[in-house]
């Protein structure tokens, strides 16, 4: 593939451009994957993401399953 920012080709199993050092396209949709994945719960107060080891919403502050 080639970097979106410049146009460099970026070989496969590279993550980061040698051009320019952004991160390749495919890397980003994979840690946008993960992040999605990370959430476990949404915070009862507010609606934010919760990963199931958090004790606070990162976002309200409100106490989460695993905190109470
Ligand atoms: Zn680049
Ligand atoms: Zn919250």
């Amino acid at each position: 593939m080639f970097c979106i920012n410049c146009g460099k080709q970026i070989n496969d199993g590279e993550h980061i451009c040698k051009g320019c050092g952004k991160l390749s396209a495919g890397i980003r949709d994979e840690l946008l994957a993960l992040s999605e994945k990370t959430a476990d719960y949404k915070c009862e107060k507010c609606g934010g993401d919760i990963r199931a080891e958090q004790h606070y919403c990162g976002l309200c502050g409100a106490q989460t399953k695993a905190g109470a």
